[in-house]
């Protein structure tokens, strides 16, 4: 049984707690790995480390500091199959699913080599008799990251990527269900040129995190996870001072309207729905077609689709559709909401709850799920099931349809499909939602825009990559200078408008 680390000051660090976790393969059920759980004591030990690094880390100049994240996309690349296959061992994803898990981040990375761009402040010449005005923009000193498990490459390079960018150092406390990726990625980027102590990798558990929460020195927490510990992290994280951005659940309705292409939207919803075991943030869970004949074509459409899917562990190909989800307890929650749709009388259309894979009966896979006639009051309408179930709920009218977005407490993302661009134009305009497809089923914007939920699928007022990252990682200075000779006129006593 591999005993994994945490990676502190440059080395992989026993753990000192004596408390571990399991992690499994979630293809065959069986545990591959225990990772250790960190203790209060042993996080104070990686932030007294990444305190003493990090000065050294922000006087670099910004140029140097790129060229370190230029090399460190060179070795993603070098490594992409053996970061993939890490990936998908733990996570169960397929193979081209974990590497775009990779490639996702490594655009962000990409990204950040434009730090010395971003970093530039303001200026203004002469604002007053011989005052300028210039704006730079500083590290924060020691940051922190708390990640999932459903993207186990590419949110803490999202997180960690622009922090060091920026001068900062990063503690990484990945998800407990697939933390091998993280120390890979904390291995290579020391590889790459990054000084010891400035990317840290603690694993652990609630003990761990809250030790983040409470540490002094560390001046920001970037969190992805589920709603109720977004909530947790960004009270207690904000109460403790410190800048806090939290990235919660989602439930991402897609609405088709009549005139859409039907089967380009059953193609995309059985990529956007399935696709990861419906393991993603942006997946769609409820399909809202407008109209009964709508509703009647798309599911005529979904069924045959939805039946040829192919389920499988990552080592059976690539032309496997999906994987496992990732524990025993994510199928057994998965399947208990399924049992509340019918119980609550929703129509399971396509029923994948007696699938079972010949030779992988202990693996956590579940077979796709298809309802319809799924009404607001039940339970797998209102919760984020994060598996591979999709929910039908159909509208009369287009007005119906986006209220029902709207009046959903998550707002992750959402997409509209329809040849109409008023109605397209309409609904991106209103919807209260973050991220807006239109014809597109997961509308993750690149590395160079901004990416975040509104409602409860997000706390905090900045978004991850893209401009935000930069203004969530650095602190604006504003110094006002008067060169050379008015101080010695004496004091100015009153607050004055330049002149
Ligand atoms: P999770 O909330 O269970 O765990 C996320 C992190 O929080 C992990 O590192 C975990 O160790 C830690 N954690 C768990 N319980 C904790 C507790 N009680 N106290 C302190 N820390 C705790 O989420 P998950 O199951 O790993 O990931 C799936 C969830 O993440 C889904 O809800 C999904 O929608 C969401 N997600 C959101 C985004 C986004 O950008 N909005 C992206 C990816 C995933």
């Amino acid at each position: 049984m591999q005993e994994l680390t945490h990676y502190i000051n440059g080395s992989h660090v026993k753990g000192q707690s004596g408390r571990f976790a399991d992690v499994f393969n979630p293809a065959t059920g069986e545990v591959q790995a225990k990772v250790p759980l960190a203790s209060t004591v042993e996080m104070a030990m990686a932030v007294d480390v990444a305190a003493d690094a990090q000065p050294g880390w922000a006087a670099v100049n910004p140029q140097r500091r790129a060229r370190v994240l230029m090399k460190f996309v060179d070795l993603l690349n070098r490594d992409m199959d053996k970061l993939a296959e890490a990936l998908s061992r733990e996570h169960g994803k397929t193979f081209p699913d974990a590497k775009g898990d990779i490639q996702r981040g490594l655009e962000v990375v990409e990204y950040c080599i434009g730090a010395p761009q971003m970093l530039k402040g303001e200026f203004t010449d002469g604002a007053g008799p011989g005052i300028d005005i210039y704006s730079m923009r500083q590290a924060l000193g020691v940051t922190a990251g708390i990640t999932p498990f459903n993207f186990p490459a590419m949110i803490p390079m999202w997180m960690f990527a622009p922090a060091i960018a920026c001068g900062n150092a990063f503690i990484l406390k990945p998800s407990e269900r697939d933390p091998s990726v993280p120390l890979m990625l904390a291995e290579l980027f020391e590889e790459a040129g990054l000084p010891k102590g400035i990317l840290q990798v603690v694993n652990g558990d609630k003990e761990a995190v809250d030790a983040i929460l409470d540490h002094p020195t560390i001046q920001s927490v970037g969190f992805v996870g589920s709603t109720p510990i977004a909530e947790y992290i960004y009270g207690r994280g904000c109460s403790n001072g410190k800048r806090v951005q939290c990235f919660g659940g989602a439930k991402n309705h897609m609405i088709i309207m009549p005139d859409a292409d039907m089967d380009q939207a059953a193609d995309a919803l059985v990529g956007a729905g399935y696709g990861a075991a419906g393991e993603r943030c942006m997946a769609i869970s409820v399909a809202v077609p407008v109209g009964d004949e709508t509703a009647d074509r798309l599911i005529e459409k979904l069924v045959p689709r939805i039946e040829k899917l192919k389920v499988g562990p990552y080592t059976a190909g690539d032309d496997v559709d999906y994987g496992p989800v990732v524990t025993a307890a994510a199928k057994e929650k998965i399947l208990g909401l399924v049992q509340s749709g019918v119980d609550q009388g929703a129509e399971l259309v396509v029923d994948g709850r007696d699938f079972s894979l010949q030779g992988y009966e202990d693996g956590f896979f579940v077979g796709p799920h298809l309802f319809d006639k799924v009404t607001p009051d039940m339970d797998i309408y209102k919760q984020e099931i994060f598996g591979p179930v999709l929910s039908t709920v159909r509208a009369q009218s287009y007005q119906e349809a986006l209220k029902l977005a709207m009046d959903h407490e998550m707002g992750n993302g959402t997409a509209i499909f329809t040849r109409d661009g008023d109605t397209a134009r309409d609904f991106a305009s209103k919807i209260n939602v973050g991220m807006v497809g239109i014809n597109v089923p997961i509308p993750v914007p690149l590395a160079y825009h901004t990416f975040g939920g509104w409602k409860k699928s997000a706390f905090g007022d900045l978004n991850q990559h893209g401009p935000d990252a930069f203004k969530f990682y650095t602190r604006t200075k504003t110094v006002t200078a008067r060169w050379p000779s008015g101080l010695k006129d004496g004091g100015e006593f009153h607050f004055k408008a330049m002149d």
